[in-house]
């Protein structure tokens, strides 16, 4: 079988630079850095990612909304460390025409600036709240760093959900509710992560905490798929979104966000890929079994019809299915589609037809079975179930496997993880004296640690907690 030129092994940028072009995925050539064009395969893949998201909020009650691109400069300084996090990233329209605007308009780098004025007036009483909603739309970010297909870029294709409450306690449980949505998405996408809570000094602006999730690539370095916001009353202050509660009393909501963006995909393609192209997990692959007709002279109609016959099947049953007619041969098709990572595929030839049977093949083992055509549908589920759970294990196994809890800074130097857990004090010299020794970043600490009496991997005194480092992007 053909493979990519450069091996993912080898030089796992590179290859995943080869590879997101050669599936279809997008076309890194459109004249401004970080603003790639998504390609119909790509498109469609992560349509199917953003119906599952809908999915898990639609049945926890969240609507969708749409709510405009620009955001005037007054509403975007009402909320200071808001503002300072995201000034330098900000795009700015100052012209229509030739005249200059009354104002500056900016596009909207992430949309509570955008949004909680518009809270203000929907919210009136607590039979108001909880108010939750959450919108899939283009933000932009001004990126400095070396851009990235999916992973950097400066057009984000972006899913944001808003909460607001009646009080803090509220806003917590919504906090839990995003930790289980969290999981229960990821785990479809066979994407194992872990969650960590920001340090201080790297919350999201104007956040009162930030929970991360973080998954683990192959090249070693962690990446932020999404990340889960308690605001406490802070932007409803500025931007007075206040409700009347049953005693005619007027109080301020308190808040929670959670975001993520297209990063997903690239998760998706780093983790499951291999050198014949992109593994998709079934759930969100654009077409789910690829049937391929293998033609010989005098046989050439049934084959056909047979392929035809098992595809209406296959459709009616509600699995996407497609029939590779094109004049090419059988090789060059599967290579084709083990490109786009196509779960699932069928070959029929003379022999099968014989038999009434049919040969599957797997993309994510390349393994083979012969199955009666009697059998077809509950043996497709059956090997649609059998893919997600390799694609989660395996994932899992070499996320686990690099992972590494010690006590010391010297520990941490002769061992080959790439997320270390260390004693922490809590005290931000100590993490950033851990990061600069071990030349990695802070990730934050686990949500729930019990630590006994270790001491603190920088300073020896009492440690409060885990804090995880990795290198980053
Ligand atoms: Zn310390």
């Amino acid at each position: 079988m053909p493979e990519t030129k450069v091996k993912k092994e080898e030089d796992f940028h590179e290859w995943y630079n080869e590879i997101v072009e050669l599936a279809d995925l997008c076309d890194k050539r459109y004249p401004i850095k970080g603003m790639n064009v998504w390609k119909p395969h790509g498109w469609r893949i992560m349509q199917n990612i953003d119906n599952l998201i809908r999915e898990e909020m639609f049945s926890t009650n969240h609507k969708e909304v749409y709510f405009p691109l620009l955001i005037p400069e007054s509403l975007f300084k009402k909320e200071e460390e808001h503002i300072e996090g995201f000034f330098q990233e900000v795009f700015w329209v100052t012209h229509a025409g030739d005249n200059e605007l009354e104002e500056r308009w900016l596009l909207r780098p992430t949309s509570e600036t955008a949004m909680y004025p518009i809270f203000a007036l929907w919210i009136r009483s607590h039979s108001d709240l909880p108010l939750k909603i959450f919108q899939i739309v283009n933000t932009f970010r001004y990126e400095t760093k070396q851009t990235r297909a999916f992973i950097r870029v400066r057009e984000i294709h972006f899913f944001e959900a808003h909460t607001a409450h009646v009080d803090f306690e509220d806003a917590e449980r919504q906090i839990e509710e995003y930790k289980e949505i969290a999981s229960r998405f990821f785990r479809k996408l066979c994407i194992p992560f872990i969650f960590n809570k920001r340090p201080e000094w790297d919350k999201f602006a104007g956040a009162y905490y930030t929970i991360s999730m973080d998954a683990l690539m192959p090249s070693g370095r962690t990446l932020q798929l999404g990340s889960i916001h308690q605001y406490r009353d802070n932007f409803a202050r500025p931007y007075n979104i206040k409700y009347e509660d049953v005693n005619g009393e007027h109080k301020y909501c308190h808040q929670t966000t959670y975001g993520m963006s297209e990063r997903i995909l690239g998760a998706i393609v780093g983790i499951h890929g291999d050198n014949r192209g992109i593994v998709l997990p079934p759930v969100i692959s654009p077409i789910k079994v690829v049937i391929i007709p293998i033609i010989f002279k005098g046989k050439e109609r049934e084959v056909l019809e047979k392929c035809r016959e098992i595809n209406d099947r296959l459709k009616e049953a509600g699995i996407e299915s497609h029939v590779d007619e094109r004049e090419d041969t059988p090789g060059s098709k599967f290579y084709d589609w083990e490109l786009k990572g196509v779960p699932l595929r069928i070959e029929i030839g003379p022999k099968e037809l014989e038999k009434r049977t049919v040969v599957i093949a797997r993309r994510d083992t390349g393994e083979r079975v012969e199955v009666s055509e009697d059998n077809l549908l509950d043996e497709v589920r059956r090997l649609f179930d059998l893919i997600s759970e390799n694609l989660y294990r395996r994932a899992e196994e070499f996320m686990k496997n690099h992972i590494a809890t010690v006590d010391t800074i010297e520990e941490a130097k002769n061992s080959r993880a790439y997320i270390f857990e260390l004693p922490w004090c809590g005290e931000k010299d100590c993490a950033l004296r851990m990061e600069e020794e071990l030349d990695l970043k802070t990730l934050g600490e686990p949500l729930h640690v019990d630590i006994g009496d270790k001491r603190c991997a920088a300073c020896g005194g009492r440690a409060k907690t885990f804090v995880r480092l990795a290198k980053t992007y």
